[in-house]
């Protein structure tokens, strides 16, 4: 495989898992602030609901009661206790609004509810400045908070939908049980009450009563449907009491067109009065319940937001590490990929150099050749080859040793390679033997050339390892032909230039002998090989 293909894998390998743990991470944090934001929405309707629960059950009940009180008995005392219960009033309505949800979170419906509440206030507000100029003296100004009462009822019932959390669920359709059964008795004791009061003439309001009816039958349905919890079951309970179902049966008598007795009639209001009481401890009950769930629901939230931020930063040690651990994998993926390709090199160049010399061995020449032969075809015409030995070479070994012998190859190496020209082809033939291949030369340039690099070798003052200079000689064989595609093999030039060397030794040493020549084929000749005309190959 390679080294490229590795990196790819490796990269795959460790980015792909991260790339999968990141999706994953980001879906769980999503998920997770969705839960923090459906946590703090349902804490905050938590406030709402036990506010407004509150407000509907208690404050606005005990401002309608002192009104009624100071409109009885105008005094010091119970315009202070009117006022005191005004004041009361309008703290719980500004907490009420403080733990609304900004608006435009809120569903139209909702804000509906919202606008016609405060038009209540409003009413209230009017009905106040009324009463404190005696514009209420013969009339009742209760319709006015029942109204507000109402729409506070609206609110809670319309805010259960929105709720997330199904133990606030339960709790907020239980307050709203509580409260519409509570409203319903109401108004069912304050009608009853009033009526049975006026005597035989009164009229008897069977709407109200119907009203009130319906709203305990909604307000016990809520309850019923929550029976599992403790508030709904002590209501339950407490309304099978003989003393209440004795009342609900007088209520039903009274419905039916029937006049109860002063004594039963008293016996009615008591119980009434008193099941008003015990519902209305409830409701406060349940709104407290409500708003420690809210607590409870806000400590939650946090937890949760704690989990996000936790994760984020995990997620971010984890990017950050993966990035790392990736980069330097990379980078030593990098310098293995340099490594390996410089110790290829370094091998290919030792398997193709002499250790000795530096110059090409045997095998490197060849590769090198053979480049050299396919350049040349197409450019140059001939070819030759300079075979040149160190003369009494074996002596120099035996008098200075061979550290010595190896000293005199390497500096006529370099004199070699410093005087044949940059584009020939050196190589130690073998022993204290060298071969040139000159592309693109005649033989007689071959010749010119080889007779330069005797006279180098011939001046050349080698140093010893011992300190000592050394002088040496050498004898050249040159040989040249035409350089053709079809004969790529230059063996036989070289056998040429060993048997011109050869010459070169016997005739004394030191000097250049040029092989016979063999001249460039034309097309003529080349026909005239094929027809099997002859050809003499020495001049
Ligand atoms: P001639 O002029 O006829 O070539 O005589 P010569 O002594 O040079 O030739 P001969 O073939 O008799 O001896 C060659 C010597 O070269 C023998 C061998 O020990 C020596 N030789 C071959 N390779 C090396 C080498 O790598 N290092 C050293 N120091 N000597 C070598
Ligand atoms: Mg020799
Ligand atoms: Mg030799």
């Amino acid at each position: 495989m390679k080294f490229e293909t590795i990196k790819r894998v490796i990269l795959a390998a460790i980015m792909l898992p991260f790339v999968f743990m990141i999706i994953e991470g980001i879906v769980v944090i999503r998920s997770s602030v969705k839960q923090y934001r459906d946590l703090e929405k349902d804490r905050q309707f938590a406030d709402v609901l036990a506010r407004g629960g509150s407000i509907a059950a208690t404050e606005i009940l005990s401002e309608i009661g002192a009104t009624r009180r100071y409109l009885a008995h105008p005094s010091d005392r119970t315009a202070i206790d009117m006022q005191r219960s005004r004041m009361k009033l309008d703290d719980e309505r500004r907490a009420f609004y403080a733990s609304l949800p900004s608006r435009d979170t809120l569903d139209a419906g909702l804000a509906d509810e919202l606008s016609t509440l405060s038009l209540a206030y409003s009413r209230i507000v009017a009905a106040r400045s009324a009463v404190d100029q005696g514009r209420y003296a013969h009339s009742d100004p209760g319709s006015i908070y029942w109204f507000a009462a109402l729409k506070q009822l609206a609110i809670v019932d319309a805010l259960s939908p929105l709720i997330s959390d199904p133990v606030l669920l339960d709790k907020s359709n239980q307050l709203m049980g509580i409260l519409l059964t509570y409203y319903g008795e109401r108004l069912i004791t304050i009608v009853g009450t009033r009526y049975l009061d006026q005597g035989l003439s009164a009229r008897f309001p069977v709407e109200l009563f119907v009203q009130g009816k319906v709203m305990i039958g909604e307000g016990m349905e809520h309850m019923v449907f929550h029976s599992s919890a403790p508030t709904a079951r002590d209501i339950v309970a407490y309304l099978a009491h003989a003393s209440q179902v004795k009342a609900n049966a007088i209520t039903d008598s009274i419905l039916a067109g029937s006049r109860p007795t002063n004594a039963v009639r008293d016996i009615w209001a008591a119980a009434q009065n008193e099941r008003m009481a015990f519902l209305q401890q409830k409701i406060v009950e349940a709104a407290r319940d409500i708003h420690e769930t809210g607590e409870s629901l806000s400590t939650r939230s946090h937890i949760h937001l704690t989990l996000i931020l936790s994760l984020c930063a995990g997620l971010l040690i984890l990017a950050t590490l993966v990035t790392v651990l990736a980069a330097r994998g990379l980078r030593l993926i990098d310098r293995l990929t340099r490594d390996r390709e410089m110790l290829v090199g370094e091998l290919r160049n030792a398997a193709q150099t002499d250790l000795l010399t530096g110059l090409y061995n045997r095998r490197g020449f060849e590769v090198a050749a053979s480049a050299l032969l396919t350049q040349a075809e197409h450019g140059s015409r001939w070819i030759s080859v300079v075979l040149f030995d160190l003369d009494h070479f074996k002596k120099i070994n035996d008098i200075n040793g061979h550290d010595a012998g190896d000293a005199v190859l390497r500096h006529v190496a370099s004199v070699a390679r410093e005087n044949f020209r940059s584009f020939d082809l050196l190589v130690r033939h073998g022993g204290e033997e060298f071969l040139a291949l000159l592309p693109d030369s005649t033989p007689d340039d071959a010749a010119t050339v080889a007779e330069c690099v005797r006279l180098a070798i011939e001046a050349a003052e080698i140093p010893l390892p011992g300190g000592d200079l050394i002088k040496v000689t050498a004898s050249f064989g040159c040989a040249g032909r035409a350089n053709e595609a079809f004969n790529r093999n230059f063996e036989d030039l070289v056998k040429r230039a060993d048997l011109a060397l050869y010459a070169a030794k016997a005739s004394g040493r030191n000097c250049v002998v040029s092989g016979p020549t063999v001249p460039v084929m034309t097309q003529e000749d080349r026909r005239k090989t094929a027809s099997g005309g002859g050809f003499d190959s020495r001049i």
